[in-house]
């Protein structure tokens, strides 16, 4: 049952339908919160979950929380730690997701400073697109920028504006939306990254292209570059390159390596899920699911 699910809520471990926010929260009315999304992977074979760059995730959650001048009362251990009592406590083995959220508790403003609580809430999660790719439109909403609410810090308010883009995608026919920033650039989609190939050539917007630090980015360039000997650019990106390139995928922790097949009813490449494409998204699910030697470093057993 759901709503039996355990959670890790201001230190203590109770069912999901037990974790109350009052209505007056700064998190409530205001969004004022940093969080995680963290996925485990079941093996099998070795039944054992591996949560994938767990350390990664927990330092970007302590950067988001200083960027929001967050009294932040935990320390990197308590944050794992915490991390991995919760899945533990839930006895998972299947595939999750972990959200990890600091958030601005108690009956304060959007300046308020405290107190600052966390609650870590594993979701039994699937993927969120069962095709073989997807249709993306260029958003008509701008990318939020790092002068006004910036991309880096994973704050719950900023996904409002990856919601108006989203929402107008799928009201217009898309899948969803790929936004450009204030230098009218690439930047990144609702909740991932992007990629485009061109000759060969892996190319992504810069981490100051106004998009989030996205640890599926960072890998996906660790691995074509020391794994799969595949050239890496980071570059801005022009929209009318959207429309010529061979292949496009989004990436991130929910949306794993999605394959795009049109761009604003351009056709990417042969509309199909794209040679180099496939070749990294095999790479990377045998990676995060513990099935290659030399990589351990980047997944924590949870059993
Ligand atoms: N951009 C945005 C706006 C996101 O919400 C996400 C998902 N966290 C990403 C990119 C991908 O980041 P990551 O690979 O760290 O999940």
């Amino acid at each position: 049952m759901e709503t039996e699910r355990l959670i890790w809520f201001k230190e203590e471990i109770i069912p999901v339908s037990q974790a109350k926010i009052n209505v007056l929260a700064p998190t409530s009315q205001f969004g004022v919160n940093v969080f995680e999304g963290i996925r485990c992977y079941w093996n099998e074979e070795k039944e054992q979950l591996y949560a994938f760059k767990l350390t990664e995730h927990i330092n970007r959650l302590i950067n988001s929380a200083k960027i929001m001048d967050f009294d932040l009362k935990y320390d990197f251990n308590f944050l794992k730690n915490s991390f991995l009592d919760i899945v533990r406590a839930n006895n998972f083995k299947e595939d999750i997701t972990v959200r990890q959220t600091l958030f601005l508790d108690g009956f304060g403003s959007w300046s308020s400073k405290g107190p600052l609580e966390m609650f870590i809430a594993p979701i039994p999660k699937g993927r969120p697109y069962d095709k073989i790719g997807i249709d993306c439109c260029v958003s008509s909403f701008e990318r939020i920028n790092d002068n006004s609410l910036s991309p880096r810090v994973k704050v719950g308010a900023n996904y409002m504006n990856s919601r108006l883009g989203h929402l107008e995608a799928v009201k217009n026919g898309y899948d969803t939306a790929i936004f450009l920033n204030n230098q009218k650039k690439v930047s990144e989609g609702p909740g991932s990254c992007i990629f485009i190939i061109r000759d060969e050539k892996l190319i992504t917007p810069p981490v100051t292209a106004s998009i989030l630090e996205s640890i599926t980015r960072q890998n996906i360039i660790d691995i074509a570059k020391s794994d799969l000997n595949i050239d890496v650019v980071e570059r801005d990106i022009d929209r009318t390159e959207l429309y010529i390139c061979d292949e496009a995928f989004l990436c991130g922790t929910a949306m794993e390596i999605t394959s795009v097949l049109t761009i604003d009813r351009y056709a990417v490449g042969n509309k199909s899920k794209g040679k180099l494409t496939e070749q990294l998204r095999e790479f990377y699910f045998k990676m995060v699911r513990g099935k290659l030697k030399n990589y351990d470093q980047f997944l924590t057993p949870i059993y």
